[in-house]
């Protein structure tokens, strides 16, 4: 007989940035509370480097992000890039359009402003104009989730936030979400869910901007038989006028703080206490 210690197993985090940009201190913060929680209760804690955003992806940033977590004190485990998943990600889209549950969609983004579409959680809610009729084929197409159909598969489900509590799936506020990208086998919400399965990850910690996403990523989960995992949406970190703090705000990145000298390690206990003067 196994006591309660030992049936809840020892967690798995990630930290999964994109080289798109350098990190700043909403990185950092995030970045520490995966490894915190990890390390505090015995777990293991991943970093992974979401590369497959082809044009936007800064190779070279990937280096200067370990830099950077080793700098604010932190200890990972690094588990193949995204750019070395492509297949996976294009045998799950296949998989589901053998399901009927994705539909090609060629809109542009001005197609979709022009047909009315409503603003949602994470942009415009799609409108369905390539439900309705389907596309020039022709034309270059990106693939979406047919949520009503996705749900009505599934049925209902909940997943659990750390903070939040139980949710109950609700893709309303999202609507049908791209799987895959025009350019790309993939697109965020596809290729996170298949990576943390894939890695193992057990406790998704991510900013609360990314909350609504977890809807999306729990519907995936029990289309494609994947195991569940926790979700921690932290609070982001606010400037002095509770704005949340973005770069293009004026946050030095983490390795222009470095590179002037600061003590990572003294960051992160700040970071950790939430003592910081944001917003100089
Ligand atoms: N690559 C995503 C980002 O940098 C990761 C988000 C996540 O943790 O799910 O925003
Ligand atoms: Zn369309």
């Amino acid at each position: 007989m196994g006591t309660a210690m030992e049936l809840t197993a020892p967690p798995v985090t990630r930290f999964a940035p994109s080289p798109n940009g350098r990190l700043h201190l909403g990185h950092a913060l995030s970045a520490i509370v995966a490894h915190d929680l990890a390390k505090a209760n015995g777990g293991r804690f991943l970093l992974r480097i979401e590369d497959i955003d082809g044009p936007r992806s800064q190779p070279q940033l990937a280096e200067e992000f370990r830099q950077d977590l080793a700098w604010l004190g932190l200890e990972w485990e690094e588990v193949p890039a995204q750019s070395t998943r492509l297949a996976s990600y294009a045998a799950a889209a296949e998989t589901l359009k053998a399901r009927g549950l994705l539909y090609p969609c060629t809109c542009t983004r001005s197609e979709i402003e022009a047909a009315g579409a409503r603003p949602g959680l994470e942009g415009l809610i799609y409108p369905g104009t390539c439900k309705r009729t389907p596309p020039d084929p022709a034309r270059p197409a990106a693939w979406r989730l047919d949520a009503e159909r996705a749900l009505a598969q599934t049925g209902p489900l909940m997943w659990e936030d750390d903070l939040a509590g139980p949710q109950a799936v609700d893709l309303t506020g999202l609507g049908d979400v791209v799987l895959v990208r025009k350019d790309l086998p993939a697109s965020y919400h596809l290729a996170v869910t298949l990576d943390d399965a894939a890695d193992g990850v057990t406790l998704v910690t991510r900013g609360a901007d990314l909350f609504a996403a977890s809807h999306v990523h729990r519907t995936f989960q029990a289309l494609l038989g994947l195991p569940v995992p926790r979700w921690h949406h932290h609070l982001l970190l606010r400037d002095a006028d509770g704005q949340k703090l973005a770069k293009r705000r004026g946050s030095p990145a983490l390795a222009e703080r470095r590179e002037a000298g600061e003590d990572g390690q003294v960051l992160a206990e700040q970071l950790r206490l939430q003592q910081l003067t944001l917003g100089t």
